[in-house]
């Protein structure tokens, strides 16, 4: 395997130093492990838009709340080390919790607007610990792109929004979202789903697509999104933890009907994962 694994800041700021000196663009890859075909595009977007592209594998403990499954997260990191290489990334980040935050650190990220409502009413603090630990591997890596999945579309407009408000010199790409042949989006989370509540899964994304068409056609957004939810539990999941159609950048809420781009995005609880979902209303 040519892939290193390296796991200190230093190292890291020495190998993106020597290929800048010699003209290489550098693309960072930001994950939590136990990779899937998702994962792997990205790899594969950062490697269309960079010379050397640097994954990075770090469970953060600040976005899991308290009763969260941090301790339970797929760790497998062997594994995703042997992806990572057939995918050509170069370089693998692994860093230890203590490197990333080290005895005394006290600061803290905090992006107010698009963090706030839907997965940020629901799990307080998740956001401001992405956006802390983004903002950090953006800043040990300086890279020139930085690629993130629109699965997370809110965690998505919250790193394009800290990187504004601070900025840092990155351009980030979204990737669309890789799914199963069956439409349920790919998630390391999915391995919590046992037989039956698989089997039940891939109705988020029909609901969410038959419900995204119907609002692009001026459906009564309260109407659709509330048949959404009774949907879903009628399907098995519960709780809901909202169905919301917002304006695709900003996150506000649209209003009675969708009149500009927005986005429809769901998470809900089924069986021992919490899905989230989000898929785009084109008018
Ligand atoms: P995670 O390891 O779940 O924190 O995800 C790391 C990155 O992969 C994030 O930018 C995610 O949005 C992205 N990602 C996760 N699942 C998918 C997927 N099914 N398709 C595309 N990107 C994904």
């Amino acid at each position: 395997m040519s892939l290193e694994t390296i796991r200190r800041v230093r190292d890291l700021r020495e190998r993106v130093a020597l290929w800048r000196r010699e003209g290489l663009r550098v693309g960072l890859v930001p994950t939590m492990g136990a990779l899937h075909a998702g994962h792997l595009s990205l790899v594969e977007k950062a490697l269309s838009l960079s010379d050397r592209v640097v994954a990075t594998i770090f469970v953060n403990p600040r976005q899991f709340g308290p009763a969260e499954d941090l301790a339970a997260y797929p760790r497998r990191e062997a594994d995703d080390a042997a992806l990572l290489d057939a995918a050509g990334a170069h370089l693998l980040f692994a860093p230890p919790v203590d490197e990333v935050y080290p005895e005394g650190f006290a600061t803290t990220v905090t992006v107010t607007g698009v963090s706030e409502g839907l997965c940020g009413a629901v799990r307080p603090g998740h956001f401001a610990g992405v956006a802390t630990v983004v903002t950090k591997l953006l800043l040990q890596s300086l890279p020139d792109v930085a690629v993130f999945g629109e699965k997370d579309w809110q965690q998505l407009q919250v790193i394009r929004r800290l990187v504004r408000d601070l900025d840092i010199p990155v351009t980030v790409e979204g990737a669309p979202t890789l799914r199963e042949p069956d439409g349920l989006a790919m998630s390391s989370r999915n391995a919590y789903l046992g037989p039956e509540d698989r089997a039940r899964a891939p109705r988020l994304y029909a609901i969410l697509s038959q419900v995204a068409s119907d609002l692009a056609a001026g459906a009564d957004v309260a109407t659709r999104t509330a048949w959404a939810v009774a949907e879903l539990e009628k399907a098995g999941f519960g709780p809901v933890d909202y169905v919301e159609a917002r304006d695709a950048e900003t996150l506000a809420p649209v209003g009675e009907r969708v009149t500009r781009p927005a986005r429809l995005l769901a998470a809900a609880r089924l069986g021992r994962a919490r899905l989230i979902d989000n898929v785009g209303i084109a008018l």
